[in-house]
């Protein structure tokens, strides 16, 4: 994909404010600090489109960017930090809930884990939901670089233990530093645009 215009169209926390336009949308989902945002600037060849946060569990909107004025890519609030209270997780529950259920721009998710963590509860509960709303998932495992060869070996096997049930295509390996995975994820991005 050349990527000839992206724009940071919005960020909300409120679903009344989800663009009501008919551009396809394709979502990327994750844990705090996962990597999620460095992931999108990788595949936008941008240094801080999406924002890298220096603040993890901080970023709780819903962001829109407009990629060739054809398509949005959607940065989700990311999940799983440990100081966020309760009546927050909720709030994220409910936002990301309503973004993927009913959503008809919505092509697919791209749900990002950490390669040395493997799949967390939280990651394999919106895995599960995703799966039963019926939305097409790719599963990239991010921060490949910072695994050695035997690792590497021994986190592929656990994370597809973890995803058997799931049914999911293979899952990418990724890595920010080296660019390892970043065709491969377009690949699979154009592909959804296609459908
Ligand atoms: P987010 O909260 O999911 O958006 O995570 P960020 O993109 O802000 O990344 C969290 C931290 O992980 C930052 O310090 C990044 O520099 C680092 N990071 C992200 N991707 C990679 C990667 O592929 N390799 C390495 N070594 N570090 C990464």
């Amino acid at each position: 994909m050349k990527v000839t215009a992206a724009e940071f169209v919005r960020a909300t926390s409120t679903p009344g404010d989800f663009p009501k336009d008919s551009f396809a949308q394709l979502a990327f989902a994750g844990r705090s600090n996962v990597g999620k945002s460095t992931l999108i600037n990788c595949l936008l060849r941008q240094k801080n489109l999406a924002r890298v946060s220096s603040h993890p569990g901080k970023t709780r909107t819903v962001n829109f960017i407009l990629i060739n004025r054809k398509f949005y890519l959607v940065d989700l609030p990311g999940y799983g930090y440990a100081k966020v209270s309760q009546a927050e997780r909720q709030r994220w529950q409910e936002l990301v809930e309503s973004f993927l259920l009913n959503n008809q721009q919505l092509r697919g998710l791209v749900h990002l884990i950490d390669s040395r963590r493997g799949a967390t509860d939280m990651d394999l509960e919106l895995l599960e939901f995703s799966a039963q709303a019926q939305l097409p998932v790719l599963v990239v495992a991010t921060k490949t670089d910072q695994l050695n060869q035997s690792e590497k070996r021994k986190q592929s096997e656990q994370i597809n233990c973890q995803l058997a049930p799931l049914m999911l295509p293979e899952f990418i390996p990724f890595s920010a530093k080296t660019g390892l995975g970043r065709i491969e994820v377009w690949r699979w991005l154009e592909n959804q645009l296609s459908k």
